[in-house]
């Protein structure tokens, strides 16, 4: 069977999340999406895991569930920054983490917080090197998956600019031979990742990385994996030996870091400035302070090989921002999410529709136009740069 996935969430106790986030409306609101499994998000803080057990059942070895949304399942999952000094320079690297059980949850959490502070936040700062990590969790449980995250994203991203690792061997060591998958983050592909050999031999999943439920946010990316038995082992199984069916995933150029640039706010009359990594500019010509390199720069300075996977993913646009930038407005206002609702009503959940559905009876002609360009590719946007989101364009 088909399960659609989003492995990378955070709850209410993250930095820059909604406050309203709870495992209700996660699973509500996944159940509309046509998200099967989603990662609880955050779980390694103490308050967040009271509200875990208290709502959550186990639905099979490591799965959970809640018996409002019986259709949605949740995996003990959160995303650590670490933090280490490599050659006398400072590092900060994002990586998600999937636990099998609580018991082996809250080995990791007493491993964990000799080296950081682990109440604070969400997702925590770690002081200790990636391979440190690696090693300390992997002697907990062989079964806890460590997934660097959203790798080319220029702050926290394994091989972002401002991380600069060229290797995966230069960031992690050893630790290396325990990473099987990599998160594409949404200014990136697997195009894009393909295009170095060095990850010839780990998966490539996609995730929201969402810090609320909104619906054009939560499962924004998403992958799709099949099982026979829906349980963590065959999750697991299935990242390490990369049995993934495909991922849904933002045009890389609608994500908030492709291009080169500055984003407004940097400047006093407010101007933007953005540029494609080919014209080799490194300073703001507004600011003359160095420009914000983006994804496309990175990958194009590590690309070694063409292409030599068959690749299987889908663009998509998430469907409630769509539908405010057709009938205009934002993704808050309540007429659009009518809209939404209604659409959802009618086609059984927002994947359906991108998988083919069609009931548009009740939907404005306009919408449906724009809902067939994106499922053709018919759109491009306005390359994303330093944190602003791209601009959707429509083809003819
Ligand atoms: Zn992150
Ligand atoms: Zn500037």
């Amino acid at each position: 069977m088909h399960k659609i996935s989003d492995l990378h969430i955070h709850s209410k106790f993250s930095g820059g999340a909604s406050k309203n986030i709870d495992i209700f409306n996660i699973a509500f609101n996944c159940n509309m999406k046509g998200i099967n499994l989603v990662g609880t998000g955050d779980c390694l803080h103490p308050l967040w895991i009271k509200e875990l057990k208290n709502n959550l059942i186990e639905y099979s070895d490591g799965l959970f569930f809640t018996p409002e949304v019986p259709d949605v399942n949740f995996i003990l999952q959160t995303e650590v920054e670490v933090i280490w000094k490599n050659n006398f320079n400072v590092k900060k690297v994002h990586f998600i983490l999937l636990f099998p059980n609580f018991e082996k949850l809250s080995e990791s959490i007493e491993f964990l917080s000799k080296f950081g502070n682990l109440v604070k936040e969400g997702r925590p700062k770690i002081y200790n090197s990636a391979e440190n990590l690696i090693f300390g969790l992997k002697s907990i449980d062989r079964d806890i998956e460590i997934i660097p995250a959203h790798i080319f994203t220029p702050f926290f991203g394994i091989f972002g600019d401002n991380t600069h690792f060229n290797t995966m061997k230069d960031a992690l060591g050893d630790g290396t031979n325990y990473i099987n998958s990599i998160e594409t983050g949404l200014s990136s592909d697997p195009l894009m990742v393909r295009s170095i050999s060095e990850l010839n031999k780990v998966s490539v999943i996609s995730n929201s990385d969402s810090h609320s439920t909104n619906f054009h946010r939560l499962g924004r990316e998403a992958t799709i994996f099949n099982f026979n038995k829906l349980n963590y082992q065959n999750l697991v199984d299935s990242i390490r030996r990369n049995k993934i069916i495909k991922t849904y995933e933002f045009k890389p150029s609608q994500g908030k870091y492709y291009y080169d640039g500055h984003k407004p706010e940097r400047h006093f009359d407010n101007k933007d400035y953005f540029c494609s990594p080919k014209l080799y500019i490194d300073t703001c010509p507004y600011c003359k302070k160095k420009l914000t390199k983006g994804v496309l720069s990175r990958v194009q300075e590590l690309s070694d090989q063409t292409n030599p996977f068959k690749l299987n993913f889908q663009y998509i646009v998430p469907l409630l921002q769509l539908i405010s930038i057709v009938l205009g407005g934002t993704e808050y206002d309540r007429k659009n999410l009518t809209v939404y609702q209604e659409l959802i009503a009618d086609n059984g959940s927002e994947y359906a529709i991108w998988e083919g559905k069609s009931n548009f009876d009740n939907c404005p002609e306009n919408l449906v136009e724009a809902i067939n360009k994106i499922r053709k590719g018919k759109f491009w946007f306005i390359p994303g740069h330093d944190a602003v989101y791209g601009k959707l364009q429509f083809e003819n």
